[in-house]
């Protein structure tokens, strides 16, 4: 839906966005700013800031951040749609109908939803009642069921496809991942004969599902394939449903799959997350952090179980999580345990899960065949530890419940760390603040902006941040009014952008002399360029080469600045 960029501007000013936030935050003012504990995510120490100015919010501990219609779409999950029109209500500016019409956006999003709720009326319908038989005989509830919205699909090549009418069309359900494309042309459903488990955003929506079957059939378990909206490495199952719970207990609960997470909550543990059948990753590591400070990762008690919570602890400890590993008999998974020995069992055996040198004494170790695979074991957990105070710790934890030689053990966590290291080292570019303070008043805006002000790209040092500014050249060149909130409300500029906006911005009177200093580096960088060929020619010999050159770093340096084209 479209709505008139102006209306959007006009609601969005007569709006104070402090006012709207602080009814949901508590916060306090700093200055020309407010600052809070961040909705999004779980923190002692407030890095969440609302800037009335520039009518952003932004948390610089989860990176969440934007105008205050984001913050109405994140914090109380309205469409775009519904926030302009309850700050619309709010202001008292009416909002005539006819100013949604325009070009619906094709989203894939309301077919998901779609196929979520027709294998809900399926399940419900006569063809459910073998999964009905199913799902009861694994002792799933009503309420279970209705929390996680499952659903049935029959054996049948077109179940959607029949079903779909015309509410969509075979390439919007290839695009949601729902049907496959024959070699020989059309399509044919990907899920057949399963229950149905929809996997959700953090948000709520329906993303992908999660098929089993229940016949015996193989594979037991089926996915959506990757698709726009499914990005398997980034998505933590059952997260949208837990985020309360999660926020309430401070730590998660985290399993293998869908069926321990219907188990344990159903025992009263709301906090369960899965993944969706692969191993964890950082990514989903570091969306669970913005929830808890502490996981209890609970896998199957069989040898493979243990070793993908080790594995596993290395991802979470990594990432800043204190982390227990739940120790089970070995024939168990979480929901054979909490069915036959029960909620309160289940409560007492997580209280009391071990960290992972006390998992380590009191499992792993008995699966080893030899001491130094222990030791490698813990000198991965530590390879994985960026933080040296804390790996320092862990290590000589783990030395002296083992006994063994501290440097040897530091000495193979560091060599295991080697390849990622340099790997790392690529990443964390040092800020560039003068980068950041031009460009950020460029965003907000400059009164009497002329093209005097802009600066070659390379001027830039952040690479995040040079691309950013080409991206503001490129709305700016092609005439966008207003690419502030054009930046702000695309994903994938926003985070960013609103931490430019957060912070103290250059005077517009002081922009000239920002402008001199980014135009400097260009010159300087030219400059050395040349030296270092100049050198070269002199190594050769060529004297013309020298003399020309020499030509040019003099009116590089004391000409206009920079060179019409700027190389490199
Ligand atoms: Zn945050």
């Amino acid at each position: 839906m479209t709505l008139a960029p102006d209306l959007i501007e006009r609601i969005r000013e007569a709006t104070d966005i402090a006012a709207v936030i602080g009814e949901h935050v508590n916060l306090k003012r700093s200055g020309r700013t407010f600052k809070g504990l961040c909705p999004f995510h779980k923190e002692k120490t407030p890095s969440f800031i609302v800037n009335p100015d520039r009518q952003i919010f932004k948390c610089f501990g989860c990176g969440e951040g934007g105008d205050i219609y984001r913050f109405l779409m994140d914090f109380d999950k309205l469409s775009f749609p519904e926030a302009v029109q309850s700050l619309a209500d709010r202001a008292g500016i009416i909002v005539p109908k006819s100013k949604w019409d325009g070009p619906q956006e094709e989203s894939v999003y309301p077919v998901l939803a779609w196929a979520e709720n027709h294998y809900q009326e399926l399940l419900a319908g006569p063809g459910g009642a073998g999964a009905t038989r199913y799902l009861k005989e694994r002792g799933i509830s009503d309420y279970v069921r209705e929390k996680y919205g499952l659903g049935w699909v029959p054996d049948r090549w077109d179940t959607l496809l029949q079903a779909m009418g015309r509410r969509t069309t075979q390439a919007m359900l290839s695009r949601a991942g729902l049907v496959t494309k024959k070699d020989g042309g059309g399509y044919y459903d990907r899920f057949r004969g399963r229950v149905m488990i929809p996997i959700r955003s953090a948000l709520g929506k329906t993303i992908g599902f999660g098929g089993r079957t229940i016949d015996g059939g193989e594979p037991k378990y089926l996915n959506s394939p990757e698709t726009e909206t499914f990005i398997k490495g980034k998505v933590l199952y059952g997260l949208s449903e837990a985020r309360e719970a999660l926020k309430e207990h401070g730590f998660a609960i985290v399993v293998e799959g869908y069926l321990d997470v219907f188990a344990l909550v159903q025992g009263g543990f709301q906090n369960t997350i899965a993944t969706c059948g692969t191993a964890f990753t950082v990514d989903q590591a570091r969306v669970l952090k913005r929830y808890v400070d502490k996981v209890i990762i609970a896998f199957d008690g069989d040898k493979a179980g243990v070793r993908a919570a080790w594995k596993s602890a290395g991802i979470f400890l990594g990432e800043g999580l204190d982390v227990r590993i739940l120790n089970l008999p070995a024939e168990d998974d979480p929901d054979s345990y909490i069915r036959r020995e029960g909620p309160e069992a289940m409560s007492e055996k997580l209280s009391q899960s071990p960290t992972v040198v006390g998992f380590a004494r009191d499992v792993l170790l008995g699966q080893l065949e030899r001491r130094e695979d222990l030791l490698k074991a813990f000198a991965y957990l530590g390879a994985k530890i960026e933080d040296p105070i804390r790996r320092r710790v862990l290590l000589q934890e783990a030395a002296e419940s083992f006994r063994f030689n501290e440097s040897v053990l530091v000495g193979e966590s560091n060599r295991q760390r080697k390849p990622q290291a340099t790997q790392r080292k690529m990443r964390p570019e040092t800020q560039d603040r003068v980068g950041r303070l031009y460009l950020g008043r460029l965003i907000e805006g400059i009164e009497g902006f002329s093209e005097d002000l802009l600066v070659p790209e390379e001027a830039i040092m952040e690479s995040e941040l040079r691309h950013l500014y080409a991206t503001w050249l490129s709305l700016w060149q092609s005439g966008d009014p207003d690419p502030k909130h054009t930046l702000l409300n695309d994903d994938a500029n926003r985070s960013l952008t609103s931490a430019l906006l957060a912070g103290d911005l250059p005077e517009t009177d002081q922009m000239e002399q920002v402008t001199k200093r980014l135009r400097d580096r260009v010159v300087q960088a030219e400059g050395k360029k040349i030296q270092h060929a100049i050198r070269q020619a002199e190594t050769r010999g060529d004297d013309a080469e020298v003399i020309r050159l020499s030509r040019e770093l003099q009116s590089l340096r004391g000409g206009t600045g920079i060179p019409d084209q700027p190389q490199g």
